[in-house]
């Protein structure tokens, strides 16, 4: 396998993974729990580093210099080609397919961060906070078919939501994200979490889902 990238469900082929983006505050609820007016603002969006990528069972290594590292449960979209300035009703064009990922974040650095107005990636950038499944083939009409995200930890369930409650939908995210960086071939887009973050620890399994979809990611946090 080559060094970043992901299995493509029911094939001998794998996803070559780029740049990985993700996407902030795309759920309402989830704005609001974090202390934030949930109008629909723009669309704002961070980066990891590809060696944030997490195959799906590989252990989680709970990073020794955070406190507070939260689960963020999300539906990944794989991009499949190049462009700039994408019209969203061109959008579909530029699918791959999809994932189930989780945006691990240390949230005690995200809001020493956030204080300090200094950028993210220490708290969302570190090794392995982007476990992510394989990707699975598919358009957005198929997407159409799923339900609804879900992730459990240790059995119980702690997060749930509906990806068509997104705030910004995924033909909106690829047009706004391609506004300013060029989309390419091997990208994923981490599309914003539900409400329901919540801290993870060491010895904690957790099982992340979207209903009807064929990839289940699932992992142990160790030291
Ligand atoms: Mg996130």
């Amino acid at each position: 396998m080559l060094k970043y990238s992901l299995p493509i469900a029911d094939s001998p082929d794998v996803f070559c993974v780029n740049k990985i983006i993700c996407i902030g505050r795309n759920y309402a609820e989830h704005a609001r729990e974090m202390g934030h007016d949930p109008d629909r603002e723009p669309p704002f969006f961070f980066f990891k580093p590809q060696s944030a990528l997490a195959q799906n069972g590989e252990d989680f290594h709970y990073p020794d210099f955070s406190q507070q590292v939260e689960h963020e449960l999300e539906l990944v979209v794989a991009i499949n080609k190049s462009g700039t300035k994408i019209p969203a009703a061109d959008a579909a064009d530029f699918v791959f397919g999809f994932a189930v990922g989780l945006d691990m974040t240390c949230r005690d650095i995200q809001k020493e961060a956030k204080k300090l107005g200094r950028p993210w990636e220490l708290a969302k950038g570190f090794d392995g906070s982007a476990p992510c499944t394989a990707i699975q083939r598919g358009t957005l009409h198929d997407l159409e078919q799923c339900g609804e995200l879900v992730l459990t930890r240790n059995g119980n369930e702690v997060q749930r939501g509906n990806w068509r409650d997104m705030v910004w939908s995924i033909p909106e995210l690829i047009a706004e994200v391609s506004r300013y960086i060029k989309l390419e071939a091997g990208d994923l887009i981490f599309t914003g979490t539900p409400a329901g973050v919540g801290p993870v620890q060491i010895g904690d399994e957790l099982i992340a889902r979207l209903e009807g979809f064929s990839q289940t990611l699932k992992l142990r946090v160790t030291e």
